[in-house]
């Protein structure tokens, strides 16, 4: 697979001010439960990962997409989907909404953010589709810290694992995910939450087994304690000591540092919130 980073604003600083990108809502779904995570607040005025204004079918993205190209000034260079909750826990909206843009559009670069679980059975056909960039979010590479984070793990409707068990099955599942995508020649992110007092003593065993996985790039994330969550008494890793562990993996793995913890509909350049425009765009396409 060819792959241009140079027009992914998110993988590459230098194109970040030049183009933008679309998240589609297409995927409501989680098959795994983060204690740092709610997905429950939807407010047009909050910006992190997670949250949408609303959510479209695969059809209804594809339609909302070429009206956003016409809409925002700078070039859509990047279609992805992340969320607002995991594209494979919903599996037949993520990959009909590619193949629908793709159609569309050969030249576009598909991109894809999971938290892994489910997402190894579908590699072949993202590879098929083009699809350059994926990125697996690993907070633990050790079950026992994993247990601390996630609070389930759901691969089937009628199969939950919890405590160590889930953890080790996620574990295993994305391990196996980022081996396929790196044996397709996609391009592999890492996303690690730093979360103090649960796994910030253990960033570097993530950062080293990623690399020995041959992945390449990592973003490291303070985490943002969110209300209403097991976390949400956690305290926030200062910026001292996010730049203090980048400096330190930095060697074993590029790491990104300009994410801009996007929301699951964000449109545009990194960094700026969606017009009224588009929001009107968005709700109008969810009709
Ligand atoms: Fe939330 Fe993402 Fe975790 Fe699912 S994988 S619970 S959407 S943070
Ligand atoms: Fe890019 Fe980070 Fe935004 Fe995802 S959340 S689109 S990686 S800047």
């Amino acid at each position: 697979m060819t792959i241009d980073t140079s027009m992914h604003p998110c993988f590459s600083a230098s194109a970040k001010h030049k183009f933008g990108r679309i998240h589609l809502p297409v995927a409501p779904k989680c098959n795994i439960s983060c204690n740092f995570c709610n997905r429950k607040f939807d407010c047009a005025n909050e910006s992190r990962p997670g949250v949408t204004s609303t959510v479209l079918s695969p059809a209804q993205a594809a339609l909302y997409l070429q009206k956003v190209k016409a809409l925002v000034e700078c070039p859509i260079t990047v279609v992805g989907i992340a969320g607002p909750g995991d594209p494979f826990a919903n599996p037949e909206e993520t990959m009909e909404t590619l193949r629908r843009v793709r159609a569309d559009d050969s030249q576009i670069i598909l991109c894809i953010a999971s938290n892994g679980l489910n997402l190894e059975p579908y590699v072949e056909e993202l590879a098929e589709l083009q699809t350059s960039h994926v990125t697996v979010t690993v907070n633990a590479v050790d079950p026992k810290i994993g247990a601390k984070i996630y609070r389930w793990v759901r691969p089937q409707p009628n199969k939950v694992y919890r405590g160590e068990e889930g953890a080790q099955y996620l574990l295993d599942c994305q391990l196996a995910s980022i081996h396929a995508l790196k044996r397709c020649g996609i391009t592999v992110k890492i996303n690690t939450i730093v979360m103090p007092g649960v796994n910030d003593h253990h960033i570097s065993e993530i950062t080293q087994k990623m690399a020995d996985l041959g992945v390449d790039i990592q973003n490291c994330m303070a985490l943002v304690p969110v209300e209403g969550t097991p976390f949400a008494e956690l305290d926030a890793p200062e910026p001292k000591q996010m730049m203090e562990i980048r400096q330190q993996i930095r060697q074993v793995l590029p790491q990104m540092s300009h994410c801009a913890r996007c929301r699951a509909d964000a449109v545009g350049l990194l960094g700026e919130a969606n017009s009224e425009l588009i929001q009107d765009a968005l709700i109008e396409a969810a009709t």
